[in-house]
C-alpha cells in the first residue's frame, strides 16, 4: 500500500494540514491523529459442514471526547487495521462537524460474505458481538451498518448484546428496521444531506441549484437518492453511472426510471432514455455544474482532477478525492463540500434514531427531515464562516478546523487524567 492510498496516512495528512489553523498542544495533536484503542480479534467459528474457520475482526474507537463512539461495521475481504483506523477517525471528525454529541469508531471483519451461508454469517456476527460486548453500549459505543452489512447483521448484534446483558437496549445499534426501533428517513438521509449541502453551496455562489446540471457517480443508496432529490429541486441530472459504466443525456435523465431499469437489469447501462454511454472517468470530467461522487474512495486522483470541469463537488462517498487531487482542485477554484459534511446525513439520522430509542418515542418522517435540514444548513454556513474568517485554502480544511476545535474544546473541559 503506497503512502498516497494508505487511508490512515491520508487522514493524518488532513489533520496536520488543518491543525495549523487551530490552537492545540502537541500532545493534543498526537491524540487527534490516532485512535484511542483498537480491538483486534480472531473469531473461531463453526461452519455448516462441522469444520472451523478463523476470521480477523477489528473495532477502532478513535475519539470519545464529545460522546459515545459511533460508526459502522463492514464485511469485506480487504478490511484491514489501517483502513479501520482511518474510517474511525473520519467518523470522529464527521460527528464533530455535524455537531451531534457523538465520537467516532469503525469496525470490520475480513470476510467475503457472499461465500458463506446465512447461518454461518449469523455465527460469525454473534461471535464478533460477543467480543464487542465489553466495548459497546448505548452510552459507550454504538455500531451501525456499513459495506455488506445491514439490518439483519445489526439485529444479530443487538440480540446478542441484549441476551448477554439481560436487558432491552435498542439504542446500542442504529440502522435497525423501523419495526425494531429504526428511524424514519434513515434510508434517504445520506443523499438528502448531499443535496442540501450542494443547494447551500450554489446559494453561496449566488446561483440556484434549480439551474444546475448534475452528474452522479454510483447509483446505490447514496447516489440514486441524490439524483432523485436534486431533480426534485429542479436540477437536470445529465449523467449517472455504476460499476458497469455510465449513461448521459444532455436533456436530462429520469432518476426514478433509471432506478427501475437498474432494479430490473442490475445496471444503469442500457437504459433506453439515454443518448450515450460513457465511462466513469468521462462522467467525472463532464462539464457539469454539480458533480456527486457516490461510489468509492480515491476515484479522483491528481491526474483526473486536472480534467474536472464541475464548479461544485458534493462528496456523498467517503474519501473520493485524494489529498493530491484536492491541491489541484483548490488551484481551479472548485468548491468541494467535504464528505464529513456532505454525507453526514447518515450519521445525523442515526443520532436521531438513538435519541428516539432513548426517549422510547417515534418521530414522524417530516420531523426527521426538518431536523436534518436545519443541522446541515447551519453547519454548512458555519463552514463558510470558518473558511472566510480564517482565509482557509478549502472547505475541507474548514471542516477539519471546525471538527478539531470542537473535539479540542470538549477535551479541554475535562483535561488529562490522572
Ligand atoms: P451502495 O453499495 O448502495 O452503492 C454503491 C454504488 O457504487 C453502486 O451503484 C455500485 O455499482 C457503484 N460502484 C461500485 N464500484 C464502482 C466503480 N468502480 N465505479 C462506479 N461505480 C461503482 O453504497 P452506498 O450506501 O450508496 O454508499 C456509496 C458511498 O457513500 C460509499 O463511499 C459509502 O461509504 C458512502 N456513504 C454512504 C452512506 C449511507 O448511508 N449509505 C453514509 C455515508 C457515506
Amino acid at each position: 500500500m503506497s503512502d498516497e492510498v494508505n487511508p490512515f496516512s491520508s487522514l493524518q495528512r488532513q489533520v496536520e494540514e488543518a491543525v495549523q489553523y487551530v490552537d492545540v498542544t502537541e500532545g493534543m495533536l498526537q491524540r487527534l491523529k490516532s485512535p484511542e484503542r483498537v480491538l483486534e480479534t480472531n473469531l473461531t467459528v463453526e461452519m455448516d459442514d462441522g469444520s472451523t474457520e478463523v476470521f480477523t475482526a477489528y473495532r477502532s474507537q478513535f475519539n470519545g471526547d464529545r460522546g459515545p463512539y459511533k460508526g459502522g461495521i463492514r464485511y469485506h475481504p480487504d478490511v484491514n487495521r489501517e483502513e479501520v483506523k482511518a474510517l474511525s477517525g473520519w467518523m470522529a471528525y464527521k460527528t464533530a462537524v455535524a455537531g451531534v454529541p457523538l465520537g467516532g469508531a469503525k469496525g470490520g471483519i475480513v470476510i467475503d460474505p457472499s461465500e458463506y451461508s446465512e447461518s454461518e454469517l449469523e455465527r460469525v456476527t454473534r461471535s464478533f458481538a460477543t467480543e464487542l460486548r465489553p466495548l459497546i453500549g448505548v452510552d459507550q459505543d454504538i455500531p451501525a451498518p456499513d459495506v455488506n452489512t445491514g439490518q439483519r447483521e445489526m439485529n444479530w448484534i443487538k440480540d446478542t448484546y441484549e441476551t448477554l446483558e439481560n436487558t432491552t437496549e435498542p439504542g446500542v445499534i442504529t440502522g435497525k428496521a423501523i419495526e425494531n426501533g429504526g428511524s424514519e428517513g434513515r434510508v434517504e438521509a445520506t443523499g438528502r444531506s448531499t443535496v442540501l449541502a450542494a443547494r447551500e453551496a450554489f446559494d453561496y455562489r449566488d446561483e440556484d441549484i434549480a439551474d444546475a446540471t448534475v452528474a452522479v457517480q454510483g447509483y446505490g443508496n447514496a447516489g440514486w437518492i441524490t439524483a432523485k432529490l436534486v431533480e426534485e429541486l429542479g436540477a437536470t441530472v445529465v449523467a449517472v453511472s455504476d460499476s458497469s459504466g455510465g449513461i448521459y443525456d444532455a436533456a436530462g435523465l429520469d432518476p426514478v426510471a433509471v432506478k427501475e431499469h437498474k432494479r430490473n437489469t442490475g445496471s444503469v447501462v442500457g437504459y433506453q432514455g439515454a443518448d450515450d454511454e460513457i465511462s466513469n472517468d468521462e462522467l467525472l470530467t463532464l462539464d457539469v455544474d454539480l458533480l456527486v461522487p457516490a461510489a468509492l474512495g480515491n476515484v479522483i486522483d491528481a491526474d483526473l482532477a486536472g480534467d474536472v470541469e464541475a464548479d461544485v463537488i458534493s462528496e456523498a462517498a467517503n474519501g473520493p478525492i485524494t489529498p493530491d487531487a484536492d491541491d489541484v482542485l483548490e488551484g481551479k477554484d472548485v468548491i468541494v463540500i467535504p464528505d464529513i459534511l456532505a454525507n453526514a446525513g447518515g450519521v445525523t439520522v442515526s443520532y436521531f434514531e438513538w435519541v428516539q430509542n432513548r426517549q422510547r418515542f417515534h418521530w414522524s418522517e417530516e420531523r426527521v427531515n426538518d431536523e436534518l435540514e436545519s443541522i446541515i444548513v447551519d453547519q454548512f454556513w458555519n463552514l463558510v464562516d470558518a473558511y472566510e474568517s480564517h482565509d482557509l485554502p478549502s472547505f475541507r480544511v474548514a471542516a477539519y478546523v471546525i471538527a478539531l476545535q470542537r473535539i479540542d474544546d470538549a477535551a479541554e473541559e475535562f483535561g488529562p487524567w490522572p
